[in-house]
């Protein structure tokens, strides 16, 4: 073996493909070992909101380890993790009274699940089964692949996974359907239904109207089934809004939270939940607890980077910001939208999107890996699934970076 022992994610190393080293990040930018300075125009994979290294994160993540660096969080607290539980409960929807930490997407997700079940059971409900929408993306664990697409991404634990209940994607146009689908679903008393609202990430990119997840909610309400919304990359300004429910007037009865939690600068996340769930759990007897945890949950410097990131949201103008980059995302999306290699441009909040060349999507299709490696020599980060090219950058890019993107996706087209 030669060069470097590690196994990188959704990496095949048997395509010999460069692994950049970098060493520095600022702002929208990234710079490597051999003096590239890289746009990065995908966040670092969705989590970078605010800019790599804003300086009160970076403040708040320095001081916190001079204090507390990490202790168990079963039966202990902390000061951070109790400024990022109160500076929640302070800007999400008010009837989701309680928080649980985690370290990641995919565990958020896990504990939403196991939530929604927990209720159920402590209630003496028989209510199992999870309804999910079709091209889903939840995260990576076994029960966040269950609740996921199924594909090649998964095919070999396929054994590993649970039956869920799948309602078709609202396609523009036959939205019924979905809502129909997700009706007759109801009548079998699902546990609970799991959605990424407004738009499907890993799917591709693909949007829906806010009045399909207005109906959705409100059938979900109408047969008591628990609506979980992963807004693991919708929150946080993505959308356009703190949380893509909110252009639907949905509240969820629990809601999944992570990614830009912490401004994307070190792992965290929290499963927030209604009091009802909350209380199907509270009792005198032991067997009831909700019984989840893992080593680093609230660990103290990630919760002190994560209560920095909600004061900048308070005393910061990021939701103007995020308004300023989808108008000047917008531009640019329609200046590209009149070339014949781009269809379905659409654009929600701070990510602008489009399939490249003849549509019909399909990952391993050689348009992705061909545009990616365009990218890669124009020195970008922009990270296309399958044939979707997707700009998703830091709120902090300006309009110089933008246009960089904008002109290197355009070569790219012209070259493939
Ligand atoms: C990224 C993502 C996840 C998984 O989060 P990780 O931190 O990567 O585990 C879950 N749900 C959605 C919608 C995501 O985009």
């Amino acid at each position: 073996m030669t060069g470097s022992p590690i196994w990188h994610p959704f990496t095949q190393h048997g395509l010999g493909e460069p692994i950049p080293l970098v060493t520095h990040g600022e702002g929208a930018a990234l710079f490597t070992r051999d003096g590239r300075r890289v746009i990065d125009a995908i966040s670092s994979w969705w989590v970078t909101t605010h800019g790599h290294r804003h300086p009160r994160i970076v403040g708040a993540i320095c001081r916190q380890a001079e204090k507390l660096d990490q202790i168990i969080f079963a039966g202990w607290t902390h000061e951070p993790a109790e400024e990022v539980a109160r500076g929640l409960r302070a800007i999400m929807p008010p009837s989701l009274t309680r928080v649980f930490f985690s370290d990641s997407g995919s565990t958020s997700v896990e504990v939403a699940l196991k939530m929604a079940l927990g209720f159920w059971c402590n209630r003496g409900e028989a209510r199992e089964a999870i309804v999910v929408m079709e091209h889903s993306y939840h995260g990576d664990t076994i029960g966040a692949m269950s609740v996921g697409a199924r594909g090649v991404f998964n095919r070999a634990y396929q054994p590993l996974l649970f039956d869920v209940t799948t309602i078709p994607f609202p396609v523009a146009g036959a939205e019924q359907a979905t809502l129909d689908a997700f009706e007759a679903a109801c009548r079998e008393k699902p546990a609970a239904l799991i959605v990424e609202p407004l738009i499907l990430g890993a799917g591709g990119m693909m949007v829906y109207p806010p009045w399909v997840l207005t109906e959705l909610a409100r059938i979900a309400a109408a047969h008591e089934v628990l609506f979980i919304s992963d807004e693991v990359m919708t929150a946080w300004g993505r959308t356009g809004t703190l949380t893509a429910c909110e252009q639907a007037g949905v509240v969820p009865d629990i809601l999944c939270l992570s990614k830009g939690l912490t401004g994307g600068s070190v792992p965290l996340a929290v499963t927030m939940a209604s009091e009802a769930i909350f209380k199907a759990h509270l009792s005198s007897d032991r067997a009831r607890t909700f019984f989840h945890s893992s080593s680093y949950t609230a660990n103290p410097i990630a919760c002190a980077a994560a209560a920095a990131n909600l004061a900048i949201w308070r005393e910061e103008p990021v939701l103007e910001r995020v308004a300023a980059l989808g108008e000047r995302q917008q531009a640019r999306l329609d200046g590209l939208s009149r070339h014949p290699m781009v269809h379905n441009p659409r654009r929600i909040g701070t990510i602008a999107a489009f399939e490249a060349g003849g549509g019909g999507a399909a990952y391993l299709s050689g348009v992705g890996p061909r545009l990616l490696h365009h990218f890669r020599e124009h020195d970008l980060l922009v990270r296309p699934l399958g044939n979707t090219v997707y700009v998703m950058p830091p709120y902090c890019v300006d309009d110089a970076d933008l246009d960089l993107v904008y002109d290197g996706i355009r070569y790219g087209l012209e070259e493939l």
